[in-house]
C-alpha cells in the first residue's frame, strides 16, 4: 500500500509514493522514541527551549519550500499557508520561551505536619513528569498548525515527551518534509535521536495508538476518526489519555440589536463561512437570526458572487456532499446556492440551507452534523427562548458566538446557553480564527474534544502531557535531585 499526493485543483496525483510504515519499522521507531524520551525528559527545560527555537528557525528558513508543497497538496493558497507556517513557528517559540523562563509548573511543597491524621502528614513534594512517548495525529485542513509540527507536537515536546507523528494522507509530502527539517534541526542542536519520528498509513495509525509503549495520544480531525482512535486508546490493556479535538458545529446567534446592518452582517457571515472553502473546525455551521427579510435577501445576492474553493481531498468532498444531501432532506430547508462550479478538481457549489426554529424543534438532533465544507444552515427565529431551547439540544462545540448590543437584555441568557455547550464564547466576533494565547481555550464538551478539561491551543496545552507525581517523606538532601528543572526551568 502506497500513499501519493493528489492536487485537489486538478484531481491529478504527483510526487513520490510513500510506503505504509511496516510493523517492524514501527517497532524500531517506538523503541527509539522510548529511549529518546528517557534523555529528552530529563534535559533542563531551558535546553529543550533552545532546541525548540532551533526547530522554529529551521521551519521559517524553509517556509517558501514548505508552502509550495502544501499548496499543491491542499489547494489552500500560498498566502494562507505562509501565515500558517508563521503561526506554527510562533506556537513552537511560545513553548520555548516559557520553558526558558521557567514559567510552567511550580511544584507544591507541603511541609510535614506533626500529629495524627487527618491533620498530621509527612512532607510532600507534588510535581510533574513527562508522561512518556506521545502519538500525534494531525488534520487535513491545517497542514502546519495542526499537523506534524503543530500545537500537539510542540506542547508534547515542550513537556519532555518524545513524539511519533502519523502523516496525514492528504499532505504526505508536506508532513515528511516538515518532519525531516525538524529532525535535522533537533539533531544539530543536541536532541537525542528518536525524539521525533514519523510514520505513514492507516494501519500505522491504529498500531501506534495501541502500542503499549505509547503513553498518550493527541488527535485533530473528524468525529468519526477521533472516536475510533479514542476507543482504541481506551480498549488497550493499559488505557491512555487520548486528547482528541474533533469536528464541531459552532452556533452563532444574532439578536435584533446585533443586526443593525443586515447586508453588512450577511457579507461578514459569508466571509467566515466560506473561509478556506468552509473547511475550518471553527466554521459557523449554524446561524440563528431573527426573522428579517433584508438579511435573507442580502444573503442570497451576495452568495451568488462567491466562488467555490477546492476541497482538501476527494474524500473530503465526497463526505461533505453526502452530509449536505442528508441535511437538505432532514431539515426540509430552502436551498440558496452560490456560483455554479465548472472544474475537473474537487469542488462543490457553496450553499446555504434556510430553515426556522419552529421547524427544527421537531427534530433538533439533525443540527449537530458537521458539514465540513461550503455549506451553512441559517435558522430564523421569532423568540430568543426558541434559540435557547435549540442550543440545549446541540452537541458540544469549540466556539459559540453572540452578536448583540452590550445593553441587550437577552444577551446574558444566551451567553449562559452558549457557554454550557462551547469551549469558547465570543462576543460580536465570528468563530473562525483561533489566537495562540495563554487565555485561549480550544476544546469543549464532546465531540469538540474527547477531554473537556484540556485545550489544544495556547500554553496550557502542555498540561496534557505532564503527569503529576507526589514525593512523600524524602530527606531534604534528596529533594533537590528529585525536583529537577526539566519542566520548571531555572
Ligand atoms: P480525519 O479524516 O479524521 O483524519 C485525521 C487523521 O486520523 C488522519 O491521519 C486519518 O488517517 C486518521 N484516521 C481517521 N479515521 C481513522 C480511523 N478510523 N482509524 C485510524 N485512523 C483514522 O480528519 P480530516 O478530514 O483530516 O480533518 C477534518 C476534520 O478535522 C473536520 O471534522 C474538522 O472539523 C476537524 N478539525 C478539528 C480541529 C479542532 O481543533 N478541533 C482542527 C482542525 C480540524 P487516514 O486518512 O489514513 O484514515
Amino acid at each position: 500500500m502506497t500513499i501519493q499526493s493528489v492536487n485537489p485543483r486538478t484531481g491529478e496525483s504527483f510526487g513520490p509514493k510513500f510506503a505504509s510504515t511496516t510493523a517492524q519499522a514501527l517497532d524500531e521507531i517506538v523503541a527509539a522514541s522510548e529511549r529518546a524520551c528517557e534523555v529528552w525528559s530529563m534535559m533542563a527545560a531551558d535546553e529543550r527551549g533552545r532546541i525548540l527555537n532551533a526547530v522554529a528557525d529551521a521551519l521559517d528558513a524553509h517556509a517558501e519550500k514548505l508552502v509550495e508543497i502544501a499548496d499543491l497538496e491542499t489547494g489552500l493558497g500560498k498566502v494562507r499557508l505562509t501565515g500558517e507556517v508563521g503561526r506554527t513557528t510562533f506556537q513552537i517559540r511560545s513553548f520555548a520561551t516559557a520553558l526558558i523562563a521557567g514559567d510552567f509548573i511550580s511544584p507544591t511543597v507541603d511541609a510535614a505536619v506533626d500529629g495524627a491524621p487527618p491533620q498530621g502528614h509527612p512532607k510532600f513534594l507534588r510535581t510533574v513528569r513527562a508522561i512518556g512517548p506521545v502519538a500525534v495525529f494531525g488534520a487535513s485542513n491545517f497542514p502546519f498548525a495542526f499537523s506534524v509540527l503543530g500545537g500537539d507536537t510542540a506542547s508534547a515536546l515542550a513537556a519532555g515527551c518524545s513524539v511519533v507523528v502519523k502523516a496525514h494522507p492528504a499532505h504526505p509530502q508536506t508532513s515528511q518534509t516538515t518532519v525531516d527539517i525538524a529532525i535535522k534541526a533537533m539533531s544539530d542542536a543536541g536532541a537525542p535521536a528518536g525524539t521525533l519520528a514519523i510514520g505513514h498509513g492507516f494501519e500505522f495509525g491504529k498500531a501506534i495508538i495501541t502500542d503499549p509503549r505509547i503513553c498518550a495520544g493527541a488527535f485533530t480531525g473528524s468525529k468519526a476518526g477521533g472516536r475510533a482512535l479514542f476507543d482504541l486508546a481506551q480498549s488497550r490493556p493499559n488505557p491512555i489519555p487520548f486528547y482528541g479535538e474533533l469536528g464541531s458545529v459552532n452556533p452563532v446567534v444574532v439578536t435584533e440589536s446585533g443586526l443593525a446592518d443586515p447586508a453588512t452582517f450577511a457579507g461578514a457571515y459569508l466571509d467566515s463561512l466560506l473561509m478556506g472553502n468552509g473547511q475550518f473546525c471553527t466554521n459557523p455551521g449554524l446561524l440563528f437570526v431573527p426573522e428579517n427579510s433584508e438579511f435573507l435577501q442580502a444573503l442570497q445576492e451576495q452568495l451568488l458572487l462567491r466562488d467555490a474553493g477546492p476541497f482538501l481531498s476527494e474524500a473530503t468532498k465526497v463526505l461533505h456532499d453526502k452530509v449536505r444531501t442528508a441535511l437538505e432532506e432532514a431539515t426540509g430547508a430552502k436551498k440558496v446556492s452560490g456560483k455554479a462550479v465548472d472544474s475537473l478538481g474537487f469542488f462543490s457549489t457553496p450553499e446555504i440551507l434556510i430553515t426556522s426554529a419552529g421547524q427544527m424543534m421537531k427534530d433538533p438532533s439533525k443540527l449537530s452534523a458537521e458539514c465540513f465544507g461550503p455549506t451553512g444552515i441559517v435558522i430564523t427565529y421569532s423568540k430568543v427562548a426558541e434559540v435557547i431551547s435549540l442550543l440545549a439540544h446541540l452537541e458540544g462545540a469549540l466556539v459559540g458566538c453572540l452578536f448583540a448590543a452590550p445593553t441587550d437584555h437577552s444577551a446574558v441568557a444566551l451567553v449562559h446557553a452558549l457557554a454550557k455547550m462551547s469551549g469558547r464564547v465570543a462576543f460580536n466576533a465570528w468563530p473562525t480564527g483561533v489566537a495562540v494565547a495563554a487565555g485561549q481555550h480550544h476544546g469543549g464538551p464532546y465531540p469538540a474534544s474527547t477531554s473537556t478539561l484540556h485545550t489544544s491551543v495556547g500554553i496550557h496545552a502542555i498540561e496534557r502531557f505532564l503527569r503529576p507525581v507526589t514525593f512523600q517523606g524524602f530527606p531534604d538532601e534528596l529533594y533537590a535531585a528529585i525536583s529537577h528543572d526539566s519542566v520548571k526551568g531555572k
